[in-house]
């Protein structure tokens, strides 16, 4: 065991037992191998998790090698699905579809990135449409999948993916790995939480029966209730509605219908947007909609008429408030999950902010004085995150041409963040696109969603006339076929997880 010194955070106390709460333990019970630490974990058989949060996106791989689990144990146990990407239908204007890849565009030349060239050419006339230059997109919608060729020559090396998982099974499959690994856990429902009358710091939580758990650390992950951070402690909430108003969900699973899809789709309806993703044992779908121009009855038939499938339960309806926490870390208590914020998951962002949460936590662990300084930073990073992706999302909606009906015509007008604008206005003038602060989301997402949307400037980077026209035109139709024989060689979807990671039979 590693010496530690006085002030070592020794007890920590992980509330709630959804995704956030058992990725945290798992993370934490893997980092903290070697350290004299002990982790509990209290969740709630009586008030249960949200249930959603089943789609993913790449990075997501970093947490399982974090962990060293096995790609194909991990789907296998989660009746997971391979995701190359969103596919976007009747957002710029009803009837209209486009595709959110992972993975790049082309390839860059002469250091002048790939969409630069392909603008010139196809608004030329000279080259297809963006998508023939991503394998990820092309994969997609031929049904393939394989992971990514170790071969750097391959044009196979550059997939790029993530899972679909059920959102259940994912818990019980990070459970399993933390108590196997001494984390402790208690099916116990938080009453009350103690606070020491001069730090303000929380001592404990107390349970129905009055017993109650101390610990030097807090991780609030009660979802939406914020149990600690906002109950206790009363840190404060920073609402967006006004620039992402859907403020419900309603959820229904329903049978499989053909083979499972390598990607999510997300279609713009009415008054908001419907999820389908696709499982091994059936397809998880949504509705998430603004209620000031739809009532519940109306969304859950909404949903209903749209399935692919028999609906296999009622649907669940869920409410929230788009927005984050003012502070994600307060005093002595770290919200991770929905306690700490919330963006509708149209691109799938709230699992991999839990992720990015926990990284972040590792970097700036702290000792039982908990140093502002330390915190301070956490939440300064923690905000970009926030921040960077909340316009990336609020992007679908503003960028729409749709008129045909109030939600559409509120989020074509509203105003929008300066940080926003910066990005338009970039793109608008030249089609550039800038990475700030590290963000999240790299440039091939920006180029898929503002070219989706109909942002398609005519004017493109001087450097792209320097390269000869008649010699571009050939290296992107190499491109192109190269992407077509790559995905004539991948197996299709449903036969690679026959073969790697098919799900036990339920
Ligand atoms: P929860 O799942 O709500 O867990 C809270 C835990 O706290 C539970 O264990 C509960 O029992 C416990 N608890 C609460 N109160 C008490 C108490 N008093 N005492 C003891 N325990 C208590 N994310 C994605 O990345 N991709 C998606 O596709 C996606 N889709 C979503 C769709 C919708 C409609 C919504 C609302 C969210 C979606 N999310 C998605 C977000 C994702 O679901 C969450 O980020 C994720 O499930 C984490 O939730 P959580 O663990 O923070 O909260």
């Amino acid at each position: 065991m590693t010496q530690v010194s006085d002030g070592f955070v020794r007890n920590i106390a992980i509330i709630g037992g959804g995704t956030a709460g058992w990725m945290t333990a798992a993370a934490i019970i893997r980092a903290m191998k070697d350290y004299p630490c002990t982790v509990t974990l209290v969740e709630s058989g009586d008030i249960g998790t949200v249930g959603v949060g089943e789609a993913t996106i790449p990075p997501i791989q970093l947490f399982n090698r974090m962990l060293k689990v096995s790609e194909d144990e991990f789907v296998a146990a989660t009746q997971g699905t391979f995701k190359l990407g969103i596919e976007f239908s009747n957002w710029r204007q009803k009837g209209d579809s486009y595709f959110h890849p992972f993975g790049k565009y082309g390839a860059d030349i002469d250091a002048v990135p790939f969409h630069q060239y392909w603008r010139k050419m196809h608004r030329r006339g000279r080259a297809p449409a963006l998508e023939a230059f991503s394998l990820s997109t092309m994969a997609a919608k031929a049904g393939k999948f394989s992971p990514p060729s170790a071969d750097p020559k391959s044009v196979l090396s550059q997939m790029s993916h993530a899972y679909h998982f059920d959102a259940g099974l994912y818990a019980l499959f990070l459970r399993r790995y933390a108590e196997a690994r001494g984390v402790k856990r208690l099916d116990r429902t938080v009453r009350d939480v103690r606070l020491n009358a001069e730090s303000g710091f929380v001592e404990a939580v107390v349970f129905d029966d009055d017993e109650e758990l101390c610990a030097d650390f807090f991780i609030d992950c009660t979802g939406f209730r914020g149990l600690l951070i906002e109950g206790a402690l009363e840190t404060g909430y920073e609402d967006w509605s006004h620039w992402l108003p859907c403020d419900r969900a309603v959820a229904v699973p329903c049978e499989q219908f053909g083979a499972p899809l390598p990607y999510t789709r997300s279609t713009a309806r009415e008054a908001g947007w419907q999820w389908r993703i696709p499982l091994q044992h059936r397809i998880g779908n949504g509705y998430v909609y603004c209620s000031e121009y739809c009532d519940d009855d109306k969304a859950v038939s909404t949903l209903m008429n749209n399935l692919d499938g028999a609906p296999l339960s009622d649907p669940r309806h869920l409410r929230f408030t788009t927005g984050k926490r003012k502070k994600f870390w307060n005093k002595n208590v770290l919200a991770i999950g929905l306690s700490a914020g919330f963006m509708e998951p149209l691109e799938s962002t709230s699992i991999h902010l839990i992720q990015a949460a926990i990284a972040k936590l590792m970097t700036v662990y702290p000792d039982r004085r908990f140093d502002p300084i330390d915190i301070d930073e956490y939440n300064r990073l923690t905000e970009i995150d926030y921040l960077r992706i909340r316009d990336f999302i609020i992007l679908h909606y503003h960028a729409t041409q749709r008129d045909d009906a109030p939600l559409w015509e509120y989020v074509r007008n509203m105003s929008i963040p300066d940080t926003l604008q910066h990005k338009y206005d970039l793109y608008g003038s030249r089609g550039r696109v800038f990475r700030y602060d590290e963000e999240l989301f790299a440039d091939t997402s920006w180029v898929a969603v503002f070219e989706g949307q109909g942002i398609q400037p005519d004017r493109y980077d001087p450097l792209v006339d320097t390269y000869d026209e008649e010699k571009l035109a050939a290296v992107l139709e190499r491109m192109r076929r190269t992407i077509v024989a790559g995905v004539d060689s991948l197996p299709a979807h449903e036969d690679y997880i026959a073969r790697h990671c098919a799900a036990a039979s339920v």
